[in-house]
This record gives structure tokens, sequence and C-alpha cells, in this order.
């Protein structure tokens, strides 16, 4: 291994030798990690290779209309079949996410493969040293669009088909709150104007994953709204907590809650959003911000996390009252920034 990740261009080479490949994610994979993995999948199929899509957990129903997902492996439900697959893999590609834990229980045999590792990610401060080659670029809207700028400069950009249209426009919408984000560059746009020219149906893409909830996930969110969120002005900060015991109440599963702490954005005013929810083994944090208001440096600080500088995530071993105690109290270290 080099000491340093190698830029991606030399890793080019390697695609045209048949390999057995891995490619791999966050833990629960939202839209852009489950449409960069099936992106690539799909791409790396038709350049001969064999490949196999290893989630760490499960993840949102509302992505299991996505092309090729049936063939994605969940690493919590079979581990012995994944550390087979992870054992003969050549490569291995680790997509949206920055560093080896996000992958939670995955992390082990991940750093214990032998084989070629590649990272494709946006997130800041990348574990450089565990990759052979990769490209981390903060700047880009996705991992999804990254995939496509990897695929159209490989050589092989002629075999961007539908499927993959379809995977990594999920992704790049997702990412970018339906194209609203201030990483919606004329790039994104002209990625999507390409993938219009192959056929794709983003109209389909944004009915599968936006309108498709269940009954109980909407009457969560109008509880949670009512009963667990609490605007602090002061700080232009909205706060919202979810007990393990509403979770039960409204049979929350994976991914009914993702969005949720977008509706704290929505009110006049407010730049920061903060989401504690008590999740089976430790209670997960979720940050939004708008503006100058670096929720990255953030949630690395005070919450053991970290994503991006207007979205990143966090976890705490403490209670959920606890850790909304905790928030209120480093919260005025930072009145001047969110006054
Ligand atoms: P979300 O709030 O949607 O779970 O995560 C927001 C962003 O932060 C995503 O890009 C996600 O990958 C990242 N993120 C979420 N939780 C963590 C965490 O615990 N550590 C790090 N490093 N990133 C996280
Ligand atoms: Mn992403």
């Amino acid at each position: 291994m080099q000491p340093y990740m190698q830029s991606i261009e030399h890793f080019y080479p390697l695609l045209s030798k048949p390999s057995n490949i891995v490619v791999t994610c966050h833990q629960k994979p939202d839209g852009d990690a489950m449409g960069s993995s099936l992106g690539l999948y799909h791409f790396l199929t038709l350049l001969n290779h064999q490949v196999t899509v290893i989630s760490p957990t499960n993840w949102a129903d509302f992505l299991n209309w996505m092309p090729g997902v049936g063939s994605v492996l969940n690493y919590e439900s079979n581990k012995q079949k994944a550390q087979e697959i992870i054992d003969c893999a050549d490569i291995l590609f680790c997509l949206d996410f920055n560093i080896l834990h996000r992958t939670k229980h995955l992390e082990k045999p991940l750093t214990d493969a032998k084989c070629i590792k590649v990272l494709i990610d946006h997130h800041e401060q990348p574990q450089e040293e565990a990759f052979d080659y990769g490209v981390s670029n903060t700047a880009k809207s996705s991992t999804c669009e990254m995939v496509y700028d990897f695929i159209m400069t490989s050589g092989y950009g002629n075999l961007l088909n539908i499927d993959i249209a379809t995977c990594l426009y999920t992704g790049v919408m997702t990412d970018t709150g339906s194209f609203r984000f201030p990483s919606t560059t004329a790039s994104v746009h002209r990625m999507v104007a390409n993938l219009k020219d192959l056929g794709l149906q983003h109209s389909d893409i944004h009915s599968n994953i936006f309108d498709c909830s269940l009954e109980n996930k909407l009457r969560f969110t109008g509880f949670a709204l009512v009963n667990r969120m609490e605007v602090l002005y002061e700080y232009n900060t909205a706060l919202m907590h979810v007990y393990s015991q509403d979770i039960k109440r409204f049979d929350i599963k994976t991914g009914d809650t993702e969005g949720l702490v977008n509706y704290l954005l929505t009110i006049k005013g407010i730049r920061f959003g903060a989401i504690v929810m008590d999740r089976d083994e430790e209670r997960k944090w979720s940050f939004r911000s708008k503006g100058n208001f670096d929720v990255n440096t953030f949630a690395r600080k005070h919450f053991e996390g970290g994503g991006h500088f207007n979205a990143a995530g966090g976890g705490s071993k403490a209670t959920v009252d606890e850790t909304v105690k905790k928030f209120k109290q480093v919260l005025p270290d930072y009145y001047q920034q969110l006054k």
C-alpha cells in the first residue's frame, strides 16, 4: 500500500481486468449511499467484473424499488456470506463515507481486508491512510455525482445506461434536497440533462422516494412537531427529541424519520436544526444548518460525529434527556455565530 491515497486516475487501468469487486457504503444507507453503490454496481458489471454490494445494515423501504437492490447483501443478517465475499475480493469500493467506522460492524472486516481499497466520497476529513486510491471532494453535491464523474472520465462513459442513470439521479436528488442546496452546481444540472437524454423518468423517482409513506409516518411527523419540538429563538435554533416509546407507538422504521430535521429549518429565521432520536444502542443526532454555521465541526466537537458543513450527524451513549441537556449547555458558546 502507498503511504497516501493515490488519485483515482491511477486506478483506471485496473478497470479493464475482470476482478472480484465489493462495493460498500455507510450504515443505514440513504438515497446517495444506495444510489452511488448501485450505479457503480451496474457500471462495473457491464465491464465484466463480479460485483457484490454489501450494505453494513438494513435500509429504508422507500429505496426498495431501485434497480439491482434485490442483490444487495445486508451485512448484519448475512455476516458469514459477506465475510466470504470480502475474503475473495480483489478490489473494495467505499462510497459516501469518510471514515471506516461509519460502516458499524463492517469496520473490522473492511480494515482487515487485504485487497485494493478505493474511496469515492464528499464528506469532510477523509481517513486517507485507509485507502490505496480515491477521490474526496467536499464541493460535490453527492457521491452519485462523483460516481458519474468517475464513469465519464474512465474511458467507458458509453456504458452509461438507464439503470445507472436512475440510481445516480436518486442520490443527486436526495442529497441536494431536490436541487435546492448550494451544492447544486451547473455541473449537477448538466449531469441531469445527460441522464434525461438517456430516458430518465425523474417524476417516477420522486414519487417512489417521497410519495410512498405509510399513514403512521405522517401521523408521527405531526406528533413530533406538536409535542417534541422546541424553538430556541435566542439562538435561531430548533431542537427536536424523539423517545424510543414514540418510535414504538407509531411503529417507526428505518428511513421513516429521514427529512424530519428539515422541517426545523422551515421556520423563519431558524439557522440551526437538531434532532436526537432514541435508537436501539445509541442516541442518534441529525444536524442541519443554513448559511455559515458549521455543523460538521459542532458534531465532531460535541457528539462524536461529523459529515458536511451544513448537514452532519453524531451519537451519544447518554439518555435522550441527558444528551438534550448537553446540547443546551454547549449552545451558548455559539451565540455569536448563530445570532
Ligand atoms: P443524517 O443526519 O442524514 O444521518 O446525516 C447527515 C450527514 O452526516 C450525512 O452525510 C451522513 O453521512 C453524515 N453523518 C451522519 N452521522 C454521522 C456520524 O456519526 N459520523 C460522521 N462522520 N458522519 C455522519
Ligand atoms: Mn452523500
